[in-house]
């Protein structure tokens, strides 16, 4: 356990020393469960949602995304059922009036700060109010959508009228959601601002069960291809009483965290719920004309449900690696080349030649044009400059030296060192052959 906790401390440590994540607000001491990310966090959230959004929208033709508004008439929540049921168990200490959320006490019915007994629980709403518009008054409370689920099936009539798409076809959505959660913690893992990449795809009834083990399938697919460590992963089916109020089955992805065993995402079935509740609450007609039975049908809902953060802190987890070598500990990313921050790192092997400079940058800018996610780095010596483009997981190092400029090794000439991030091996490569080997390399 110890380690765990060292691990994660180290993790935490590097990621805001290299400028992947930092505390929100932290010059004013931070705002709980609100982290800022820095340029690196950036890249590494875009490279997921970019192979997220590869993997189920622009290979797919049967997947329609959408990027609703986050404000929404709060109808839509009173409809999906999340005013009255989006809540968790709260409960509040006798003796210090500390609040936790009741299921993650340590010990049941304790208070997890001094050992004193707990009051009842009461469900507390976890979605987040504000107002709209200069009128304060009750009519113009709306809700910071708590997931983005909702914003797909508002517009499922839009798209069917603009699309016209035959069953079974998914829309799909990234976006931010917002939960008030009771205790944030365990660094990204449970935030009150996060990312969420959602698909609803809409089935024919009796098809349900066969687009959940498929969508469980290609979940696992993903999962694996952007480089979680699968032995990480563990499928749970949630026990009926555990389901949320609008799902008939449900898998919960998880992932042995440093902190524990924890949800990383869902898979649920749920049934024509959604579509059923807003065609109630808006009056507007939610079905589908079946083309083959010449009748119309409400779809039911197959979701799969990913977290974006969660995603990063598994990714870290799954990618950090320690190295020794006599006294010497190396630290390593071992990310994927496809999901690594930086694809690679260009150097002069020296700062002060302007010969070596010049060159490194003609390569600089040829591979920055090709793959965007290339670093200058001529900070420090070489071994210093290994060390950090191995703490952020930049695969590939390349040094532009005398051989480049033709002053060393015959035949050496516009070639380039190469250097590998989880061997530290060395290769030549010529110049001319540069793009396109790193790119093969890259998928
Ligand atoms: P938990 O049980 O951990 O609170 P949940 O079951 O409420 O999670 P869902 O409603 O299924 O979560 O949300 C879908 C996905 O959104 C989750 O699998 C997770 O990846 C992400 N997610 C949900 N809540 C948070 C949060 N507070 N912080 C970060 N990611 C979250």
């Amino acid at each position: 356990m110890a380690h765990e906790i060292d691990l994660m401390e180290k993790i935490q440590s590097l990621a805001k020393r290299r400028g992947f994540i930092y505390q929100g607000s932290e010059i004013y001491g931070g705002l709980a469960g609100t982290w800022d990310y820095g340029p690196l966090g950036v890249a590494l959230k875009n490279t997921i949602k970019d192979s997220w959004r590869k993997k189920f929208i622009s290979s797919r033709t049967d997947m329609y995304e959408v990027d609703a508004a986050i404000l929404m008439n709060p109808k839509v929540w009173e409809a999906a059922g999340h005013v009255a049921t989006f809540t968790d168990p709260l409960v509040e200490c006798t003796k210090c009036q500390r609040r936790f959320r009741a299921d993650q006490l340590a010990v049941a019915g304790k208070c997890d700060a001094c050992g004193e007994p707990t009051g009842e629980p009461r469900n507390f709403n976890m979605m987040f109010s504000t107002k709209v518009g200069a009128m304060e008054d009750s009519a113009s409370t709306v809700y910071l959508r708590p997931e983005t689920a909702q914003g797909m099936f508002v517009n499922f009539k839009n798209i069917i009228d603009s699309f016209h798409p035959k069953l079974p076809f998914g829309m799909a959505q990234i976006g931010k959601a917002f939960r008030n959660e009771i205790t944030p913690r365990d660094f990204v893992f449970r935030v009150r601002e996060f990312e969420q990449m959602e698909i609803e795809y809409f089935v024919k009834p009796e098809d349900w069960n066969q687009y959940f083990e498929y969508f469980k399938d290609e979940m696992f697919e993903w999962m694996e291809s952007v480089g979680l460590d699968m032995a990480k992963i563990h499928e749970l089916e949630v026990a009926p009483e555990d389901l949320a109020h609008y799902s008939k089955r449900t898998v919960d992805f998880e992932f042995d965290y440093p902190f524990g065993r924890k949800e990383l995402y869902g898979l649920a079935y749920r049934t024509s719920f959604d579509l059923d509740n807003h065609a109630n609450g808006s009056g507007t007609e939610l079905s589908f004309q079946d083309e083959e039975s010449k009748s119309k049908i409400t779809p039911h809902i197959i979701e799969p449900s990913f977290g974006v953060e969660r995603t990063v802190l598994a990714l870290l987890m799954s990618a950090y690696t320690e190295e020794q070598k006599g006294d010497d500990t190396r630290v390593f990313l071992k990310f994927k080349p496809s999901i690594a921050p930086v694809v690679c790192a260009v150097s002069p092997l020296l700062k002060n030649k302007p010969e070596l400079i010049e060159k490194a940058q003609q390569v600089f800018g040829m591979l920055k044009a090709e793959f965007g996610r290339v670093m200058w780095d001529d900070n420090g010596n070489i071994g210093k400059r290994y060390r950090r483009q191995d703490e952020i997981g930049t695969p590939w190092c390349i040094v532009i030296d005398f051989d480049t400029l033709g002053e060393g090794e015959a035949g050496a000439k516009d070639t380039v060192t190469v250097r590998d991030r989880d061997t530290g091996a060395q290769e030549r490569i010529a110049i001319s052959d540069l793009v396109s080997t790193l790119r093969s390399r890259l998928s």
